[in-house]
């Protein structure tokens, strides 16, 4: 069986001492695609040429995929002009990138930070940009479901996209699939406290599904106060087995076709 990792950001500074071991460790493991998105101007170029080095999925390591955007978390300081080169950017490097993202809307942070008013405004100008570069959209979301769906619908594209690292009931995961999302199942169904999160994975079509870890962030079950890696990619898709009816083999393919599908892959 082959993996996609959906979501890494295998730029952070928690790789980079042992990146072509780890990489190599990917490829051994059967994960044969890691999709990277950016999360700040600091590492769009970061990013990039990390994914470039990688693109063939030659040398022992898996094909990066680079995405270009900006995480609600890192909006402090950021004004249009740092939109605006993220479209120049985008324009320039668009047979680099597979996606926008990560954008999205964070209501922890929009309390903490007070900046809902401007995380909702970056997070429409990038679902904006991912339909004039015709890509999908990498959502972030922490109890924001009541703000992104109606964002979603205001601003419907044929591209669709992932809402990352997904928690949250039936409901919410049939609306998004009904916007033409799939969702990103990750370490949180490791848990066994995730009850209302892994009875909706119980019930979703597997055409709805892509796996994550989300490394260095989101530890499994197990391993918390440790740094995640995107090797628990198989962990992820074990959890994912136990939820499921469908034989293993079943699963794995039909959530790679997903990403083929999502991200125009072959
Ligand atoms: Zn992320």
């Amino acid at each position: 069986m082959i993996f996609t990792d959906s979501h890494c950001h295998l730029d952070f500074d928690e790789f980079s001492g042992h990146l072509p071991e780890l990489l190599f460790n990917c490829v051994t493991s059967g994960i044969h695609r890691i999709i990277v998105p950016s999360t700040a101007p600091d590492n769009w170029s970061k990013v990039i040429r990390l994914c470039r080095q990688h693109c063939s999925g030659e040398n022992q390591a898996p094909r990066l995929l680079a995405c270009l955007g900006i995480h609600p978390w890192f909006l402090s300081g950021l004004t249009q002009q740092h939109l605006e080169q993220l479209t120049t950017l985008s324009q320039q490097h668009s047979k680099d990138i597979v996606a926008i993202g990560e954008t999205g809307i964070d209501k922890v942070i929009a309390e903490k930070e007070d900046n809902l008013a401007q995380q909702r405004s970056f997070f429409e100008y990038q679902l904006q940009l991912a339909k004039d570069c015709h890509l999908p959209v990498i959502v972030h979301h922490r109890r924001s479901h009541h703000e992104i769906i109606p964002l979603l619908k205001q601003n419907k594209s044929p591209y669709g996209g992932i809402i990352h690292a997904f928690s949250g009931s039936y409901q919410e995961a049939k609306t998004y699939i009904d916007l033409g999302f799939k969702l990103g199942i990750g370490g949180t169904i490791s848990y066994d406290r995730a009850v209302k999160t892994i009875n909706t994975v119980k019930r979703l079509p597997l055409s709805a599904m892509v796996l994550e870890t989300d490394a260095p962030s989101m530890p499994l079950a197990g391993f918390q106060g440790q740094s995640n890696s995107p090797l628990k990619l198989v962990n992820v898709f074990n959890c994912l087995t136990q939820i499921r009816q469908e034989p293993a083999e079943v699963i794995a393919k039909e959530i790679e076709s997903n990403i083929n599908a999502l991200f125009q892959l072959p």
